[in-house]
């Protein structure tokens, strides 16, 4: 699923989809409330268009979901990194993380998701970025976490858990640009002297 943002939007809009990824659009077709159809088009008081129902007019608003992560950092200053058993991102490495709940807080979220891939019970500290993958629809966020328990372990979705000196980030196996872009800022921020940003790291 990890596309190219550019060539992918572009696709979207010979869709008609109005920004919605195809594959999301491909599962909004009735109306949640009615049961009749949606359609894409203009619609009375808003200002781009919108999928609504045909038949009780109520509006299907599209927005990005959140997905909760942590940069879990040993007390050696490594950061721990799972390899993902799961698509998108097969077997390439990524934080712990995932969907927030609708009746969990960011902290909350970002807690239990690390508990259950790998089996950390971390504290999410600082917030180390916020950042977009319209592609799939999602708002990353990543804290910097302390780890306060628990023991490591392997999960259907982490097939292999491991911390990661920062000079040993494995840079070209990283599942997601979210990812790649949450540890440069990591790394700006705890070890400027490796000069994240530059030509040695990809831009994602
Ligand atoms: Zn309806």
């Amino acid at each position: 699923m990890e596309l190219d943002e550019a060539g992918d939007m572009a696709e979207q809009s010979d869709a008609g989809h109005g920004g919605i990824p195809d594959w999301l659009a491909a599962t909004l077709n009735y109306c949640t409330r009615c049961g009749a159809p949606l359609r894409f088009g203009p619609v009375e008081g808003e200002e781009r268009e919108r999928l609504a129902c045909e038949s009780c007019g109520y509006i299907a608003y599209v927005n990005p979901r959140m997905v909760v992560t942590t940069l879990p950092v040993t007390d050696r200053g490594e950061v721990v990194l799972l390899r993902r058993g799961f698509e998108p991102g097969y077997g390439l490495w990524a934080q712990p993380g995932g969907f927030l709940e609708i009746d969990e807080t960011v902290n909350e979220g970002a807690i239990r998701e690390t508990l259950e891939e790998i089996g950390l019970v971390v504290e999410p500290g600082e917030i180390v970025g916020l950042y977009s993958r319209i592609e799939a629809a999602v708002v990353v966020l990543a804290f910097e976490a302390r780890i306060a328990g628990g023991e490591v372990r392997t999960t259907p979705e982490a097939l292999e858990v491991r911390a990661f000196r920062p000079e040993a980030i494995p840079w070209q196996e990283i599942a997601f640009r979210t990812t790649t872009w949450a540890l440069r800022d990591w790394l700006r921020r705890r070890h400027p002297e490796l000069h994240p940003g530059g030509e040695s790291l990809p831009e994602g």
